[in-house]
């Protein structure tokens, strides 16, 4: 019996694509990755849609990126699912948290976060905690300013971690390595870890595939998890797919874009069998169908098939 899962039952993954391009050569992959994993243990995919950033994601992006996936016959079994109908759900999460005397609000313009905050582990900035302890008096100063306070959750000093199925063993001491993070932005939206925790909950999602990129997110996931009751997903976080320099591929990347890989290789199915082929996902990359690889994949294979788990260079 396989160990994903966080039931006995089938596992239910999910695609979580944020619609703000058309997908790239790194989307696909993690898409790719997340399917087989689920599919080879009769498990179904749930298509969750994204869109906190309502600037950015448009509705063209919002169709292109459900028929990429169609294309390239990653199909899912149920949703789509939209971040932005569930402002509610994030809402009542929200209210439990503040109601345990756990969240602040924040204060910090971006340029004081950067200003106040040590580089952390490359990107991840630790919040110094300007706003933790402000007195109801400066609170009350602040809010007459008309700045509309973010909202801040406490973490506490104590280590979250979990075992990555691709990762291996991995923690954060949260106070020290992540510091008070954001569950509500300044302009109300609600901050990505608390809707992506709330919506893995509510969509039974058990098997969480993605980027490498999200590994230390998984900490603060798990944390709010606990504070929300809620159980936590199997998760395995798949190399990232590199341009030269060790630069990640992004959406800006013309030549990793679908339409590019699609001029370049033919069919969805030359795409595909590339993808799989150079990431270890199959034995070699011969054009191929989704439904195709399953019926060779396994997930140990692809394990010891990564020589690299953190990247892969994209060729
Ligand atoms: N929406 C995120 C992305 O497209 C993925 C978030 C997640 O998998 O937790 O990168």
């Amino acid at each position: 019996m396989s160990t994903l899962g966080a039931s006995a039952s089938a596992p239910v993954g999910r695609f979580a694509p944020s619609p703000t391009g058309r997908m790239h050569a790194g989307n696909i992959y993690a898409a790719l990755a997340a399917w087989l994993i689920v599919k080879s243990q009769g498990g179904s995919m749930v298509l969750r849609i994204e869109d906190l950033d309502r600037e950015r994601s448009k509705p063209a992006f919002i169709d292109g990126v459900q028929r990429d996936f169609e294309a390239l016959g990653l199909y899912w079994d149920r949703g789509p699912h939209f971040q932005h109908d569930r402002d509610e759900a994030y809402a009542e999460a929200f209210r439990l948290l503040e109601g345990k005397g756990l969240t602040y609000p924040c204060f910090c313009s971006r340029a004081d976060l950067h200003a106040a905050s040590a580089p952390h582990r490359g990107e991840k900035l630790v919040y110094a905690g300007t706003c933790r302890s402000l007195s109801d008096a400066e609170r009350r100063e602040r809010m007459s300013s008309g700045r509309e306070p973010a909202q801040r959750l406490r973490a506490p000093a104590a280590r979250y971690g979990f075992t990555d199925l691709i990762q291996g063993p991995y923690e954060q001491n949260l106070a020290e390595e992540c510091g008070d993070f954001l569950v509500r932005r300044s302009d109300g939206a609600f901050a990505y870890q608390l809707a992506v925790v709330v919506d893995d909950a509510t969509q039974g999602v058990t098997s969480v595939t993605r980027g490498v990129d999200l590994l230390c997110s998984t900490p603060q996931q798990i944390y709010l998890q606990e504070l929300l009751g809620l159980s936590t997903p199997e998760y395995a976080h798949v190399p990232l797919l590199v341009a030269e320099c060790n630069r990640r591929l992004s959406k800006r990347d013309r030549d990793a874009a679908l339409d590019e890989l699609l001029a370049r290789f033919g069919t969805p199915e030359g795409v595909i069998g590339h993808i799989a082929g150079i990431t270890g996902l199959a034995p070699t990359d011969d054009p191929a169908t989704p439904e195709e690889l399953l019926k060779s994949f396994s997930l140990e294979r692809f394990k010891e098939n990564l020589a690299d788990p953190v990247q892969i260079l994209w060729r």
